[in-house]
């Protein structure tokens, strides 16, 4: 029996989770006497969670918690204008730690938003990032979580549009709606390229995987949208998809029945996580194969490590 592991190249961190997380470990590093927020959770990894509040980290969704003189960190998703506005008079110190793209985001819907008459939203009604995007919107705003919703909108032929999608939305969706949208309104649409790179490199890499496997173990927060999406994109093309966060959800009853397996994990997942599922992933497939008097175990990475 010949068994696979074939492991993403863009599982783990994305630039914009490693750089938050560099700013405030460098914070950590350099401020010791004042206490340090971070404005909301700085991911969506509750093993990371756990360790920062181990060094005394805390989180908070209200402006109006921190004292003057505090430290506030925001995170890669970015916070609506008006909160960072209520910080910045409350004479709390801010560290921005905005993803360069989703600030870019930010700024493009900023430009020019007067001149149309209405932003549309492709993103998730609940979650921070697209609460501080619409907060850029100098101009009435749809959002909508999918084409079912948007087909729902009163969208008036003649009027100007401007459409964008969160960071980390569906690339081949997003298309849809552009195409949808676009028949629609012709030249009366502007689209805003949003969509983040890493998120559709880290979905088209998963979308190869999935199709070469027959299951996919997906690595990463439960709360974690980036990830909920990856375990989306892979059961599109792949008979059996796990969402787990560590090692410690792999038995044998979830990898038995299966010949080849695809890993990859969500942009706020820890390398040291990702190695550890590997790792035990491994370590089971030999136990199996060996029960099984079967020694043609052939682990494969594809492209890392
Ligand atoms: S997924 Fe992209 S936009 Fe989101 S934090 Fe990472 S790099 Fe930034």
């Amino acid at each position: 029996m010949k068994t696979d592991i074939l492991l993403a190249e863009s599982a783990g961190f994305c630039m914009g989770v490693s750089l938050a997380l560099s700013k405030l470990n460098m914070a950590l590093e350099q401020i010791s006497h004042r206490q340090i927020f971070t404005f909301g959770p700085i991911i969506h990894n509750p093993q990371v969670l756990a360790f920062y509040k181990e060094k005394g980290v805390r989180i908070t969704e209200d402006w109006n918690e921190p004292e003057p003189g505090d430290i506030v960190l925001i995170r890669a998703h970015g916070i609506p204008l008006k909160i960072e506005d209520k910080l910045t008079k409350r004479n709390v110190s801010i560290i921005d730690a905005t993803c360069p793209k989703v600030k870019k985001a930010q700024l493009l819907i900023a430009k020019d938003s007067q001149s149309y008459e209405c932003l549309l939203l492709y993103g998730e009604s609940d979650h921070p990032e697209v609460k501080g995007l619409l907060s850029y919107a100098n101009s009435r705003a749809h959002l909508f979580e999918d084409m079912k919703q948007l087909k729902s909108l009163n969208i008036e032929a003649g009027k100007h549009y401007r459409l964008a999608a969160q960071t980390t939305q569906d690339k081949e969706q997003f298309e849809l709606i552009s195409a949808y949208l676009q028949k629609k309104l012709a030249h009366d649409l502007l689209i805003l390229d949003t969509i983040c790179d890493a998120t559709k490199n880290r979905q088209v890499e998963t979308i190869e995987i999935a199709k070469q496997v027959d299951c996919m173990i997906v690595v990463g927060g439960k709360d974690s949208g980036n990830t909920r999406r990856l375990c989306k994109v892979a059961m599109e093309h792949c008979s059996a998809c796990f969402h787990i966060e560590t090692e410690n959800e792999i038995s044998l009853d979830i990898i038995s029945g299966f010949s080849s397996f695809g890993l990859t994990a969500g942009a706020s997942t820890p390398d040291d996580t990702i190695n550890k599922v590997y790792h035990k992933l491994k370590n089971m497939l030999v136990f199996e194969n060996t029960s099984q008097l079967d020694t043609g175990f052939n682990s494969t990475i594809l492209k890392k490590h």
